[in-house]
């Protein structure tokens, strides 16, 4: 059985793109979204020997992203690839994404726990050794449905914190999280 570091996209490894405040998705007010050009995908700083540290002591690194935006259309097909093929050849081992918008019962899109299970098959993952890392609380929801240990990043506009197993304000004190914690019994 392997272990596993789940990761969210948008706000996680890579910055959400200020939209301004007036931007309306599916009636929704949202000031800031995921990239939807490869040219406005930035990758946070020191994500990728993070990840590469997480390899050498035998995580798997996973990348699990809602893109409702796909449906909305405002992020184009060709641009969603290319941003994949880059994540692709950064220290991660897979990437699932749900293309479905906000209302529909699809299966994969967080809380729900579909593309964590169909990683878990594929990669042969044991739950309780494995974490999600994520700044929405889906991600500690979706976490939490499936029996991983959760880490909730804090925008810095929130002070919230959530039900996560721990609320950290950068996702570089996650490394020291994931490499001391035991799994739970
Ligand atoms: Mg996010
Ligand atoms: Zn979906």
């Amino acid at each position: 059985m392997n272990k596993a570091v789940f990761f969210d996209r948008d706000g996680t490894i890579n910055n959400l793109v200020y939209r301004g405040e007036n931007c309306q998705i599916a009636g929704k007010k949202v000031r800031f979204t995921a990239p939807w050009k490869f040219s406005e995908l930035r990758i946070k700083a020191g994500i990728v020997p993070f990840l590469d540290r997480l390899g050498q002591k035998g995580f798997l690194r996973i990348i699990i992203t809602n893109q409702p935006d796909l449906e909305y259309k405002l992020l184009n097909i060709i641009e969603h690839k290319k941003i994949t093929r880059f994540l692709k050849k950064m220290p991660v081992d897979d990437i699932y994404v749900c293309p479905h918008g906000r209302n529909r019962k699809c299966l994969c899109r967080k809380p729900k726990p579909g593309m964590i299970l169909d990683a878990v098959k594929k990669w042969k993952i044991n739950l309780r050794e494995s974490f999600f890392i994520g700044d929405s609380l889906t991600d500690i929801q979706v976490g939490k449905n499936v029996g991983c240990k959760t880490i909730f990043i804090q925008k810095k506009t929130e002070d919230e914190c959530s039900k996560a197993d721990f609320n950290i304000k950068s996702i570089f004190e996650a490394e020291e999280i994931v490499f001391s914690t035991r799994k739970s019994s």
